[in-house]
């Protein structure tokens, strides 16, 4: 997303909607954000209105950005949804949606852990969303990238509640058991070209000037969840420390997932007409 939001200037608005405690981190713009949630949950000094997605408090065309990362999934009423992102955001605006594949090993894992998750949506086929978000929205589609997992939900030191019992059939939430298995199944996704830690993807819509990031980036933090490029980690043998919360994770290149790296999708010739 970080295309979207470090690409606003001063004076920009940016709403960070299904926020949590906030999707990213507010120094990263210059735009004012607004965090928007149902559940009050963003830090002391930040921007927050407590409202549903499905009715939002803003006048038309107010935001110059969207982001509604991780948080699609679970607003009911998709529909309604759609059409409050095409109303607040403007004509020229960005749009970033991060969501789960339904089918992914780790979705499935998700919603077997919580019992539902939350997740009242299931998206199965991007190219469906895509269309059915430009068509709500009036954005234009720009680019669909795949998100990888390290199965950040799973670990205990990343938990704000109490674990949940099924978490202990799961490998009890140890950080070293989930970066071995992380590393195991990359190491599947390699040999066997499998998709066993795909997340889903991050969808980016609208008039964005910086160039969209394409590749799929291996390497997700197992603590924080935080994505690296693989040429910028400083690698340490078999693991890198993650720059951002410094925890220890087994290193893969970016290219052991080159052929996931998004491509827009050729298009389709127009069915042939008869001639009268
Ligand atoms: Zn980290």
């Amino acid at each position: 997303m970080h295309e979207i939001i470090c690409s606003l200037s001063e004076g920009a608005f940016l709403l960070d909607l299904g926020s949590g405690s906030g999707s990213f981190d507010r120094a990263l713009t210059p735009a004012a954000v607004i965090r928007v949630d149902v559940e009050e949950s963003a830090a002391a000094g930040e921007t927050f209105v407590r409202a549903d997605a499905a009715a939002l408090p803003f006048r038309g065309g107010f935001f110059d950005a969207l982001i509604l990362n991780h948080s699609l999934e679970h607003f009911a009423g998709l529909d309604g949804v759609l059409h409050e992102l095409g109303r607040v955001v403007k004509s020229r605006g960005a749009l970033y949606v991060a969501i789960p594949d339904a089918n992914s090993l780790c979705d499935r894992l998700y919603r077997w852990l919580g019992r539902g998750g939350g997740h009242v949506n299931r998206f199965t086929d991007p190219r469906a969303l895509e269309r059915r978000i430009e068509r709500a929205t009036g954005l234009r589609h720009v680019a669909t990238r795949v998100l990888l997992t390290s199965f950040t939900f799973l670990n205990r030191r990343s938990m704000m509640r109490r674990p949940p019992r099924r978490l202990a059939l799961a490998g009890g939430g140890s950080e070293s058991v989930l970066v071995l298995a992380s590393g195991l199944l990359r190491l599947a996704d390699r040999v066997l070209r499998s998709r066993l830690s795909v997340y889903g993807w991050a969808m980016y819509f609208g008039e964005i000037p910086h160039p969209v990031e394409a590749d799929a980036w291996a390497n997700v933090c197992v603590r924080c969840g935080a994505g690296h490029p693989s040429g910028n980690l400083d690698r340490r043998g078999l693991f890198y420390l993650c720059p951002r919360c410094g925890a220890r994770n087994i290193f893969t290149p970016d290219s052991a997932y080159r052929r996931l790296t998004w491509r827009r999708p050729a298009p389709q010739p127009e069915p042939c007409k008869e001639k009268r």
